[in-house]
């Protein structure tokens, strides 16, 4: 596959149809759109002109373009191979250090723009563990104007990029990113904690597609023998370090609700549920501590007991 096949005088046309061609003989799903996709991002042209002017030559892409294809027959996904993915309209940059952000990630921020409708005004503290690209961290402060937040990573290539993110974003005076293991040396309160951890069982790591496994870092993936390790670490954690009223929301893999609920019971988190992401899935575990709520019923108990013994 080394040999170059697009040259400066190659036109549009002809290399869509002979990277269709190339793509069809390997795994990629969908070899059409990948085959734009790749054309268009090489091209550094809108999906728009490939049918507009078909004729145009490559010119000085043409190099770009073989790359680009190579990368992406091995199992490089597009945005590793540009540096680039959009989340909630965010464009961001990323690179081999930070997990891919997902679509269905975005399931967090809806949950939160949702959970605080109310609130959106509000000088709201967020803290988001294991911030990778900074893609949740970006997302919940362009929600929030008013909101401050840290983001935390243990890995400090990872934090550069999330740093890179906010300042791309306008938030860098909003927004902190730190280096450290979950919530080591973190103060609070927050009124939000959010987490995408690393949640694939050790064992499925390796049979993860190899878009995955190959390019995203094993950090962001391995959850440890059960993939439940992550968030025994963040839920007490977390109960700590929220405020009374203040949620921590966490990305879970379908199948895992149940079990991310009972750690979120073990806690102390009175209040749980799941969210579904657009395919339907369980995809986030919201959790409120409600120490306001155990608060309330303390003192009650302690109103009760003096209530009781008061008339003696
Ligand atoms: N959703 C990722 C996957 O493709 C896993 C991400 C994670 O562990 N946080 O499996």
């Amino acid at each position: 596959m080394s040999e170059t096949r697009f040259g400066a005088g190659t036109s549009r046309a002809e290399a869509l149809k002979l990277l269709v061609e190339r793509f069809r003989r390997s795994e990629l799903d969908d070899p059409s759109r990948e085959a734009r996709l790749t054309l268009c991002a090489a091209a550094n042209l809108p999906q728009a002109a490939l049918i507009a002017e078909p004729d145009s030559l490559l010119g000085g892409a043409a190099a770009r373009l073989e790359e680009y294809a190579v990368r992406r027959l091995s199992g490089e996904p597009l945005s590793k191979i540009v540096g680039r993915r959009e989340f909630w309209g965010l464009a961001l940059s990323i690179s081999p250090d930070v997990l891919d952000p997902r679509p269905e990630t975005e399931t967090i921020v809806e949950a939160a723009v949702a959970l605080f409708a109310g609130r959106r005004q509000e000088r709201l503290c967020v803290l988001d563990l294991g911030v990778g690209s900074g893609a949740l961290l970006c997302a919940l402060l362009r929600e929030f104007l008013n909101a401050r937040g840290l983001g935390v990573d243990i890995s400090a290539a990872a934090a550069e990029v999330a740093r890179r993110n906010t300042l791309a974003c306008d938030l860098d005076g909003r927004a902190e990113i730190r280096v450290g293991s979950w919530t080591d040396g973190v103060v609070g309160p927050f009124d939000l904690i959010v987490s995408n951890p690393p949640y694939v069982r050790t064992s499925e790591v390796d049979s993860l597609a190899r878009e995955v496994r190959h390019f995203d870092p094993r950090l962001a993936l391995d959850g440890g023998i059960d993939g439940l390790d992550a968030y025994r670490a963040i839920f007490p954690q977390a109960a700590r370090l929220l405020a009374p009223d203040g949620w921590l929301l966490v990305e879970i893999d379908a199948g895992q609700a149940g079990a991310v609920l009972a750690i979120a019971a073990k806690a102390g988190f009175l209040e749980r549920s799941t969210h579904r992401d657009l395919a339907g899935r369980e995809r986030v575990v919201a959790a409120r501590s409600l120490r306001t709520a155990l608060g309330q019923r303390n003192h009650e108990r302690d109103n009760r007991h003096e209530r009781v013994i008061a008339p003696d």
